[in-house]
C-alpha cells in the first residue's frame, strides 16, 4: 500500500491554491498526482452491502467528485453538481420549482437560457418575467406573490450590462426569492456571486473553466441544504452527468483559471481601449471603460473586467466586413478559450431571440462580440485594425 501525504488546505489559503489543490488528493491506490479519469460504469462490492461508497458510476464517481469540490471551494459554495453541459446544470436548477411559480429572469440573458425557458419549461406552467436587472427597482416590481425565484445573469451576453449582485441579492431575499447567477461570463475568477447573496451558482463548464475549447459541461454550486439535497437527488435521477474524460479535462482547466483570467482581462482591457479610439468603431461595450454606465459598479463587483468585449459598426455590412477579414481571430460561437473567437450575436447566438426583443435588447445588426483570447495582444491589434481597414 503507498502511502500518501495527502493535500489538506488551510481555511485561509487563498485562490490561485484553492484552484490548483482544493477537491484534488494523490490518488490512494498508486500516489498519481493527478486525479485520474475513473472511465468506469460500476464498481465492485466486497460483499452484499459492503462497498466504498461508489456503486454505479450514474451516482458517483471519483474523477467528477474531484471536479465538484474543487468548483464548490472556487465558488466560496457549499456544493456543486456536474452536468454535461451548461444547459443540462439550468435544467437540474429549474427542477427545483414547481408548475405555477413565476420567476424573474434578466432580460438580455444567454440565448439558450431563454429558449429552454420558453420553449421547454412553459410547457411546465412555469412563468417567466424578463426585466432589466440592472435596474433593481425593475426587479422588485416584477416580484409577485408566485415569485420564487430571481435568475441574473451579469455582465450579460453581449452587451455586457451588469446587475448590482448585491442589492439584487437583498430585494430577492426580503420577498422570500431565492438568487442564481450564471457567472459564466466573469468565471470565478473576476467575480463570486455568492459572496453577495446568491444561493445558487450556474457556469457552463465549456467556456472559462475549462478554458481550452476541448470540452462541453455544466455545473451547479449550492449554498443551502435543501438545495444541495435536491441537486444531489436529481442529478442521479435525471442522469444528466458530466463523463469523467470531461470532468478531468475541467479540473486541468481550473488549475490555471487566475493566470488565463489574468490576461484575458488584461488584453480585453487593451483591445477595448484600441477600439474605443478608432474612428470606424461607433460604439465600445466593455466594464472596464471609463465610459462604461456601470463602471464605477464594475470596480466595486468585479476583479478585473473580464474577456468579453463588443462593439458596433453602424451597419450590417461593416460588420461584416470585420467578421469576414479577420485572419488570426476565428468566426465562432461560444467563449471563454485561450483563442480568441469572434461572433455576430444577432445572427449567431441571439438567432431564437424574436427580432424586437433583440433590438431592446441592444443585439443589433451592426454589433460585433469579441471573446478575448491569451495571444500576444499586439497580433490581435493588428489583425482588428487589417479587418477594420477593409470598412468602405
Ligand atoms: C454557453 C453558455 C451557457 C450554456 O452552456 P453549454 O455548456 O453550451 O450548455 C449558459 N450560459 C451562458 C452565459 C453561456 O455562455
Amino acid at each position: 500500500m503507498v502511502r500518501c501525504r495527502l493535500v489538506k488546505l488551510r481555511e485561509t489559503a487563498r485562490f490561485s491554491t484553492i484552484c490548483i489543490h482544493a477537491g484534488q488528493v494523490p490518488d490512494p491506490s498508486t500516489g498519481a498526482i493527478i486525479t485520474p479519469i475513473y472511465q468506469t460504469s460500476t464498481y465492485v462490492q466486497e460483499a452484499l452491502g459492503q462497498h466504498k461508497g461508489y456503486e454505479y458510476a450514474r451516482t458517483q464517481n471519483p474523477t467528477r467528485a474531484a471536479l465538484e469540490a474543487n468548483i464548490a471551494a472556487i465558488e466560496n459554495g457549499k456544493a456543486a453538481f456536474a452536468f454535461a453541459s451548461g444547459m443540462a446544470a439550468e435544467g437540474a436548477v429549474m427542477t427545483l420549482l414547481q408548475s405555477g411559480d413565476h420567476v424573474v429572469v434578466t432580460d438580455n440573458t444567454y440565448g439558450g437560457t431563454y429558449r429552454l425557458f420558453e420553449r421547454v419549461l412553459r410547457k411546465y406552467q412555469l412563468d417567466f418575467t424578463y426585466v432589466d436587472t440592472s435596474k433593481t427597482a425593475d426587479i422588485e416590481a416584477a416580484i409577485g406573490p408566485k415569485t420564487k425565484m430571481l435568475f441574473l445573469e451579469t455582465p450579460t451576453n453581449p452587451t455586457l450590462r451588469l446587475t448590482d449582485l448585491a442589492a439584487a441579492c437583498e430585494a430577492a431575499h426580503r420577498r422570500h426569492v431565492f438568487v442564481v447567477v450564471d457567472n459564466t461570463f466573469a468565471s470565478p475568477y473576476v467575480q463570486r456571486p455568492i459572496e453577495f447573496g446568491a444561493d445558487l451558482v450556474v457556469h457552463s463548464t465549456t467556456k472559462f473553466l475549462n478554458g481550452h475549447s476541448d470540452s462541453v459541461g455544466g455545473v451547479v454550486v449550492a449554498t443551502r441544504d435543501d438545495h444541495i439535497e435536491w441537486l444531489r437527488f436529481v442529478q442521479n435521477a435525471e442522469g444528466a452527468i458530466i463523463g469523467p474524460m470531461d470532468a478531468w479535462l475541467v479540473l486541468r482547466g481550473t488549475k490555471t483559471l487566475p493566470i488565463r483570467m489574468e490576461r484575458h482581462n488584461a488584453n480585453a482591457m487593451a483591445l477595448a481601449e484600441f477600439l474605443a479610439s478608432h474612428p470606424k468603431v461607433t460604439r465600445v461595450h466593455y466594464p472596464g471603460l471609463p465610459a462604461h454606465p456601470q463602471h464605477a459598479l464594475a470596480s466595486r463587483q468585479m476583479r478585473g473586467f473580464g474577456g468579453l468585449i463588443s462593439f458596433t459598426l453602424g451597419s450590417l455590412d461593416n460588420a461584416r466586413a470585420v467578421l469576414n477579414n479577420v485572419r488570426l481571430m476565428a468566426l465562432a460561437e461560444s467563449l471563454g478559450g485561450v483563442e480568441t473567437l469572434i461572433s455576430h450575436p444577432a445572427t449567431m447566438t441571439h438567432a431564437s431571440v424574436p427580432a424586437d426583443m433583440r433590438q431592446q435588447i441592444g443585439v443589433t445588426d451592426d454589433l460585433v462580440r469579441v471573446s478575448v483570447g491569451i495571444e500576444d495582444i499586439d497580433d490581435l491589434k493588428e489583425d482588428l485594425s487589417s479587418a477594420l481597414a477593409t470598412i468602405s
